[in-house]
């Protein structure tokens, strides 16, 4: 394991954290919000230990998950700025004890693989008489500029243009006869397609949903209209029975894009609990609650499968969402990838096989689950597999079904999802594909080694077009079988992939790689994992990275002017408790 440090923890209120990832492990340290790069520069060396004449380079990770590289003050300030925006706990930098062969390329030693890569939603965007609408839900008293009448709250039936704030209905958007007033407040990169609908380009999609949104028109500081009853609201069993006093905080376990997950202890019954926190200002920003609502159902459907991570309950504060849930000992498959290497094909074969039965069941419930990857395959103490995580999940999907939201982790999206065409269930097997060749080959599909020599290729759009365009190279070290169900499922075209015929998963169940797999017996737990996560008691963190373990455990504490600007409305009827696992608890 890498050795980690804490370096000086008090009186660092108003100061940066800065997580340093070096090739001797981990360091935190606290630096001031107007450092310069001399400064800057100097903390790394003593940090890293490096002799005088060092060359090296820095790194900072930003939130889409790249690595932007720190060698003028421009650069750290740039850094320093994002942080800010992103009310992020700390900066993430990667030092490397060499520097790149031209500007823009890889360090030695450096590997994609190291950057947990988040995953995100594009968000769709209308595009009429020069306005640039996006759908939105108003809780607040809000009147569509074109038929004059109310705009209910209910689902997203408004739609405000990003530039001028102009709001209309969905239903009315496309009459709108007055242009856009505002063209160049904010600029966006909008691809039109035919039909008017577009997607948001790469560089602008997050910057622009970082950033903080001047005041609304509609929402002046009159008191709010009550909100309307949701039928989730009367829902028995949803009435408020936990909340953050009924637990110890123990330590932080892992980091999303979207959330921060903790080790708890119910103090009740002393069990313990993974919890994973969300502020409701990112929900907010994200202007899309409705994956909080699906995160939820999806939780209660995953109770019931021993691959999927069950809920235990759920309450807010008025900062944050909770969801407590089952807590899986053995750490995610990234970590274990990076310090392994690759696996050999019969633990990969596992692991597929019953990332496979999680998924088919998912999908017979109809939901896409949309973001498998490494850093959401958990393992049980035993080593079986718990996919976890259901953020970005689209329910309701039935067999023939299909969505089109531009939404994922990069290196995972499918190419019907880039195409822009409509997608169903196909996409989860893509990203099997994708996943099963990182655990067989030690490298994701799209990494192309001469990528590196220019800058150019290194974006988010040039991967795009590689998973689009490039035939995907099987090393040749794997066996034939294992190499056929790569190309079986990291088969472009949807309708021939593998998982997507007439006969569905059983394609999958009969692939001659998964010939040894007995799947009834698999999907009851009763075949040996053929890896076993070390682990000392139920409480051992050595699976989950110290970069997480070291945090400080404790919640900031709630900060007026931004929970002034979260709207309650939209999270009522969050709490929840599942019956299922109180009446267990009552045994204890
Ligand atoms: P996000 O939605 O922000 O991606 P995740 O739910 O994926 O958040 O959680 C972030 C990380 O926390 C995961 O990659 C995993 O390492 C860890 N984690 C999440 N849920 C659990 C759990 N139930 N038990 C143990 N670790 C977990
Ligand atoms: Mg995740």
């Amino acid at each position: 394991m890498m050795p980690t440090q804490l370096v000086n923890q008090d009186n660092h209120a108003n100061d940066v954290r800065v997580k340093t990832v070096y090739s001797g492990g981990v360091m935190i340290t606290y630096i001031k919000h107007n450092i310069t790069l001399d400064e800057f520069t100097q903390e790394m060396v003593a940090m890293c230990r490096f002799p005088p004449d060092q060359v090296f380079t820095m790194k900072w990770v930003d939130e889409e998950g790249d690595p932007c590289t720190i060698s003028t003050q421009l650069e750290l300030d740039e850094a320093l700025r994002l942080y800010e925006l992103n009310r992020d706990s700390e900066l993430t930098v990667h030092v490397f004890p060499n520097v790149p062969p031209a500007p823009g390329m890889p360090c030695a030693g450096e590997d994609r693989s190291i950057y947990r890569r988040g995953a995100r939603r594009w968000r769709k965007l209308y595009r009429v008489n020069g306005h640039i609408f996006q759908a939105k839900r108003f809780n607040r008293r809000a009147f569509c500029a074109f038929c004059q009448d109310r705009i209910w709250g209910l689902g997203r039936q408004g739609f405000k243009c990003i530039q001028c704030k102009l709001l209309v209905h969905k239903k009315c958007h496309k009459l709108v006869q007055k242009p856009c007033s505002n063209e160049h407040v904010d600029p966006v990169e909008v691809k039109d397609d035919a039909n008017g609908e577009s997607t948001l380009g790469r560089a602008s999609s997050v910057r622009s949903r970082a950033e903080p949104e001047p005041p609304l028109p509609e929402t002046p500081p009159a008191p709010a209209p009550p909100a309307p009853v949701r039928p989730e609201d009367l829902e028995p069993g949803s009435q408020r029975q936990y909340s953050l006093e009924d637990f110890e905080l123990i330590r932080v376990i892992g980091r999303g894009s979207y959330a921060k997950v903790l080790m708890v202890e119910l103090k009740r019954t002393k069990r313990v609990y993974a919890m994973k926190v969300i502020k409701k200002a990112l929900v907010t920003d994200d202007e899309d609650i409705d994956w909080v609502q699906t995160e939820k159902h999806v939780f209660e459907t995953a109770s019931n499968h021993p691959f999927l991570v069950g809920l235990h309950s759920c309450f807010q504060t008025p900062s944050r969402l909770f969801f407590v849930i089952e807590f899986v000992r053995g750490g995610d498959l990234m970590f274990h990838m990076q310090r392994q290497r690759r696996l050999p094909e019969e633990h990969a074969r596992f692991y597929a096989a019953e990332i496979s039965l999680a998924l088919h069941f998912l999908h017979e419930r109809g939901v896409i689950y949309r973001d498998l990857k490494l850093d959401n395959v958990l393992l049980d103490h035993e080593g079986h597999i718990k996919l976890t995580d259901y953020g970005m999940c689209k329910e309701g999907v039935r067999p023939g079904d299909t969505t089109s939201t531009f939404c994922g982790t990069p290196n995972y999206i499918a190419p019907e999802i880039l195409r822009g065409e409509e997608y169903g269930f196909s996409v989860d097997w893509w990203a099997l594909g994708v996943l099963t060749y990182e655990m067989l080959a030690g490298r994701s599909p799209f990494d192309i080694a001469q990528a590196a020599d220019n800058p150019d290729q290194n974006t988010e759009d040039y991967l795009f077009q590689v998973i689009l365009e490039k035939t995907i190279r099987i090393p040749r070290s794997l066996s034939v079988k294992a190499a056929s169900v790569l190309k079986g499922f990291l088969n472009k075209n949807p309708v021939e992939r593998l998982g997507c015929g007439e006969n569905g998963f059983l394609d999958i169940v009969n692939h001659p790689f998964f010939k040894s797999i007995e799947w009834e017996m698999l999907e009851q737990k009763q075949v040996v994992p053929p890896f076993k996560p070390r682990l000392e008691g139920e409480r051992d963190l050595a699976n989950f990275p110290p970069e997480f373990t070291d945090e400080p455990v404790h919640l900031t504490p709630d900060n007026d002017t931004v929970i002034a600007d979260i709207d309650q409305s939209e999270f009522e009827g969050f709490e929840y408790v599942n019956p299922l696992l109180m009446s267990l608890e009552d045994c204890v």
